[in-house]
């Protein structure tokens, strides 16, 4: 995994999550297999706050790591831990030979009461990955590769832009090695990010996220919950061809490769895929990227 700077080509990669129905998780292997063909650097793996998938979530990041030959990047959400049972989860990890880890605070699951959320161990990202870093030479022996996510349009509960950015630069020094943005669309917004994040003093290397938008209804949900603005091209594209599947995931992967190649032009380190576990999106960045 580049934890340093690009100093080349950007460090492909991609996320995949653990279904949530019982008879897609045998599907998810196959589509591991796919996407390791096309040999990212890290798969990231996500994490239900408050740990509803948790046991897949190692066993599909096991499956990574052990099986593939390609670096596992296992989220873990705070919210959902005490140090006690986080601690715990640092075994199990190591057990499977994990040992990057994308930490994270979460959101509040629905069910969490008030005095559950309130009495957290851990307030924020940065306090958990302070902890990583104390806990990493007694249960791995060695370093842990620990990266941290970042929001080029600004978290939604950040007070400000600047207070954001402040919160990113506690990341830094609590110990992260890199960092992976929120999905965006206008990569003018990321570059803004990038310049004010190296203006405070953050030097990590950003990974930037792009998600393709496939359908109508995916960017209705994916908008709703990242709070993030949509280039008006793609409104069009959602507009022309909404009502028409194969011809809006054809233009929603065409929108994001060309996304994609300008990053790479401005000499990004890493690009982060949101893939959905589809293995064709990969294939499509990767070989875009690549050629
Ligand atoms: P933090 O870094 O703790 O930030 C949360 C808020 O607190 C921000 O507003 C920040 O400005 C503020 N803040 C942070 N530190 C301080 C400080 N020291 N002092 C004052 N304010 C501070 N969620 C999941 O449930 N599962 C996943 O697998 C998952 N994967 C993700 C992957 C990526 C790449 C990203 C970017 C997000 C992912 N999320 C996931 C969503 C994430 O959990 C939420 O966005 C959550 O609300 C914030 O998590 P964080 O780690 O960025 O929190």
């Amino acid at each position: 995994m580049n934890n340093r700077n690009n100093n080349g080509s950007p460090e492909l990669s991609c996320e995949i999550f653990p279904p949530k129905k019982d008879g897609e998780f045998e599907r998810v292997f196959e589509i591991i297999d796919r996407i390791a063909e096309c040999k990212p650097a890290f798969i990231s793996v996500t994490y239900g706050a408050g740990g509803s998938n948790a046991g897949k979530a190692i066993e599909i990041s096991s499956y990574i790591q052990n099986q593939t030959g390609i670096t596992a990047l296992s989220h873990l959400t705070s919210v959902g831990f005490s140090a006690s049972a986080l601690r715990e989860e640092l075994k199990a990890l190591k057990e499977h030979n994990i040992t990057s880890i994308l930490a994270l605070r979460g959101d509040r699951p629905q069910a969490m009461s008030d005095e559950q959320f309130n009495s957290r161990d851990f307030e924020h990202a940065s306090d958990m990955i302070r902890f990583l870093r104390e806990e990493e030479q007694s249960v791995f022996q060695s370093s842990l590769t620990i990266a941290g996510g970042c929001y080029p349009e600004c978290h939604p509960e950040a007070k400000s832009f600047e207070a954001d950015l402040e919160a990113l630069l506690t990341k830094q020094q609590a110990g992260c090695d890199m960092l992976i943005s929120q999905l965006f669309f206008e990569n003018d917004r990321f570059y803004s990010f990038l310049d004010a994040a190296r203006a405070k003093g953050i030097t990590l290397p950003v990974h930037a996220g792009i998600m393709p938008i496939t359908s109508a209804n995916q960017l209705g949900r994916t908008v709703t919950l990242s709070g993030t603005h949509v280039a008006k091209e793609l409104l069009d594209l959602i507009d022309r061809f909404g009502d028409q599947p194969e011809e809006m995931k054809k233009a929603g992967v065409d929108f994001a490769v060309r996304q994609a190649l300008d990053l790479k032009e401005r000499g990004v380190d890493g690009i982060h895929v949101y893939a959905m576990n589809k293995p064709e999106l990969c294939e499509a960045l990767f070989n875009a990227l690549r050629g």
